[in-house]
């Protein structure tokens, strides 16, 4: 199946969309799950970590992250979809650089909370609770703020800290940041 668009701040219509509010999910529908598989598949081959509804121009609260295996520490990978996501708990600061898939070619330095609670839904439809910690826990925050319109850009530490990066290398440099 053929990767889905991802939107990009750089064209105005797509910007438009990317600053929307999105809907609450009414009902986790097969068709929702499809979609949510796409976006993983359209996520993975972006090398991307996570990426949410908006981003592929639907306005529904959901998203979808993967933390890739890490062989070294024999850790298998962590795939995580969730609808209508809502932080319940935010503890500690936690300052590191972030990439998105919509802002190709930079990263830049953001403070997220160390650790959250994230209250959801998943692609069952049950309710699931995630206590969360480091980098999953600023991905997840990333992700939810897109649902609510903001980009990461609206919350640097310093402009300074925003700086270009190879494009693809996004998320690779901000791993790299994160150790
Ligand atoms: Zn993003």
């Amino acid at each position: 199946m053929a990767d889905l668009e991802i939107l990009t701040v750089h064209d105005p219509e797509q910007l438009k969309i990317l600053r929307s509010k999105s809907r609450k999910v009414r009902a986790v529908t097969p068709s929702l799950v499809a979609l949510a598989h796409r976006m993983l598949e359209t996520m993975r081959r972006a090398n991307g970590v996570g990426l949410a509804a908006p981003q592929v121009g639907v306005l529904q609260r959901f998203f979808v992250a993967e933390l890739p295996a890490d062989e070294e520490n024999n850790r298998p990978a962590e795939t995580y979809i969730v609808f209508n996501p809502e932080i319940v708990k935010k503890r500690g600061e936690d300052v590191g650089y972030e990439g998105c898939l919509s802002i190709p070619g930079y990263i830049g330095e953001v403070a997220r909370a160390e650790k959250v609670v994230v209250k959801g839904l998943d692609e069952r439809g049950k309710v699931v609770r995630y206590r969360l910690e480091g980098y999953i826990a600023r991905v997840f925050q990333h992700e939810i703020d897109h649902l609510d319109g903001i980009l990461y850009t609206d919350r640097l530490t310093s402009m300074e800290t925003f700086r270009p990066v190879e494009e693809g290398q996004e998320e690779a440099a901000e791993m790299e940041a994160a150790r």
